[in-house]
């Protein structure tokens, strides 16, 4: 694989192959662009990567949307991730990731991590007795600990700018909000617009999670077939990527998408489909930015009050998204991307 052509159409600053032969440790870091900060994202452990090639890709692909999501949260930090090809075979865990933590010592600090999918809080345990530069800590050792009720939090708060923005008021009561997946973020999502008044449709392959939620909230079970095609205000995925396809977006009848989950929309031009069909959008790394932004709290010593005021914020963020794109005759994900290319330009250029 020819890296730096890759490197070069993306702007990506720096990839790192990192390797410990008596741990069997073999990691990449990439940091996207730290114009505005030292690279934040999390450490992805697999042992289903079939190539380095693989590895590569989702590494380069995950670091450049970290740049995008912290940019437009505000925060005071640039876009870095890191993948480990786990090893096939048995394995010292708490070695590789000691190992893995000294290799994050060597980037500086200009790389933080944090968990993400196949790490756990006693993986990072391990990795921070390699380095300073992880965040992620559990609520009990002083740390920042579940993401999931911010996550859900800046999401109502992009809720109520989407009702502000389409129907003219921000208070939710009455509002009917469809939200695919009720785990970890979808549950406090649902659990915080039943306290705004909203009317609760769910769906999950999940049943405890169904029954929790309904028993709890008195939410209303469908199926997820039927949960895409309700006649609802704001349609909210919060369980899989690529929730807006061609399939969904001839089903979806609500005036507005406004979920958690990541990488919402399957390709590009599904942004505009939503448009032409006047479904307003709010950007999936905008409104999911919550998580991100309480763990980056931590890098300053953790405050929950700082925390929540920061995700609250989420609001003028969404609002001023959607007021743009009408503004420009564009869709909301363009504007999203193109005000991170101008924060991001404008402090290089304030830099240079
Ligand atoms: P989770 O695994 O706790 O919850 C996802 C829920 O979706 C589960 O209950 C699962 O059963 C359900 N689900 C899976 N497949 C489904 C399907 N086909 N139909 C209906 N339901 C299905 O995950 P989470 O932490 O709540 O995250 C949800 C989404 O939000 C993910 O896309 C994640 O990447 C994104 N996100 C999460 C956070 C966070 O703080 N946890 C932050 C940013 C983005």
């Amino acid at each position: 694989m020819d890296l730096f052509p890759v490197m070069a159409g993306k702007a990506y600053e720096s990839v790192h192959f990192f390797h410990d032969a008596e741990t069997g440790l073999k990691a990449l870091v990439s940091l996207h662009d730290t114009t505005l900060g030292a690279g934040l994202g999390g450490t992805r452990a697999l042992s289903t990567y079939e190539t380095e090639a693989d590895a590569v890709d989702d590494v380069l692909r995950l670091a450049r949307g970290m740049t995008y999501k912290a940019a437009l949260a505000g925060l005071p930090h640039g876009g870095g991730k890191a993948v480990i090809m786990l090893p096939k075979g048995p394995f010292d865990r708490a070695a590789l990731f000691t190992a893995f933590g000294r290799a994050v010592e060597s980037l500086g600090g200009r790389y933080i991590t944090t968990e993400d999918s196949g790490t756990s809080p006693e993986d990072m345990d391990h990795v921070r007795k390699g380095t300073k530069s992880v965040v992620g800590i559990a609520r009990s050792k002083g740390g920042s600990g579940d993401p999931s009720p911010f996550t859900a939090y800046g999401c109502l708060r992009g809720i109520q700018a989407v009702a502000q923005f389409s129907m003219g008021r921000s208070d939710l009561q009455g509002l009917s909000v469809a939200i695919m997946g009720v785990g970890h973020v979808g549950y406090h999502l649902a659990r915080l617009l039943k306290e705004q008044g909203a009317n609760l449709w769910i769906a999950d392959v999940n049943e405890t999670a169904l029954r929790r939620a309904q028993d709890e909230l008195g939410a209303k079970v469908v199926s997820p077939q039927e949960l895409v095609g309700l006649e609802v205000d704001v349609y909210a995925p919060c369980a899989l990527g690529g929730a807006i396809n061609d399939q969904t977006l001839a089903q979806l009848r609500c005036k507005a998408v406004a979920g958690a989950a990541n990488n919402q929309l399957r390709e590009e031009r599904h942004g505009s489909l939503l448009a032409k069909r006047g479904i307003v959008y709010a950007p999936d790394y905008a409104i999911n930015a919550g998580g991100l932004i309480n763990v980056a709290q931590e890098v300053v010593g953790y405050d929950e009050n700082q925390s929540r005021e920061k995700c609250s914020k989420i609001y003028d963020t969404i609002l001023m998204i959607l007021e743009r794109a009408k503004a420009e005759g564009t869709t909301p994900d363009v504007v999203a991307d193109r005000i991170v290319d101008e924060r991001i330009a404008a402090a290089k250029k304030a830099g240079a």
